[in-house]
């Protein structure tokens, strides 16, 4: 597997608009882009840091996973991403041969025209991690 650079850093927030100001304001990050992500329960915010991304994570519903983590204490953030080179799908393929614990069997469709699948902190240090392309 070949990781050519963060993509996106992932934070949890409970409002995307409470935080706007702070991003906008203070930080100057401009939000480029909404986009609910339906089967991920989440409304998403990207900004652009340079070449790397920030992904605010607004949960739609009390089912939505960024709901349970904000819920159960966590905040700020929540994955990693990854760009990988050769391909999600080969990435996953070359992280389950390595006994890694897999959230994404194969890769599907996230938010900001991604191909995306998830690791299992469990088998990541703790870290959420997202691998994903273009
Ligand atoms: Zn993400």
């Amino acid at each position: 597997m070949k990781i050519s650079r963060i993509e996106h850093l992932g934070i949890a927030v409970q409002s995307i608009e409470a935080v706007r100001p702070y991003f906008k304001d203070v930080l100057g990050l401009d939000i480029y882009k909404e986009e609910v992500v339906e089967d991920q329960k989440v409304k998403t915010a990207f900004m652009k840091v340079g070449e790397v991304k920030l992904e605010l994570l607004e949960p739609t519903c009390p089912e939505s996973t960024v709901q349970k983590f904000l819920d159960n204490g966590g905040r700020g953030i929540h994955h990693i991403a990854f760009k990988v080179e050769d391909g999600v799908a080969d990435a996953l393929a070359f992280c389950d041969a390595q006994g890694l614990r897999l959230i994404d069997k194969a890769p599907r469709k996230g938010a900001d025209g991604l191909q995306i699948a998830f690791l299992h902190p469990k088998s990541t240090c703790g870290i959420l991690t997202e691998l994903c392309e273009e």
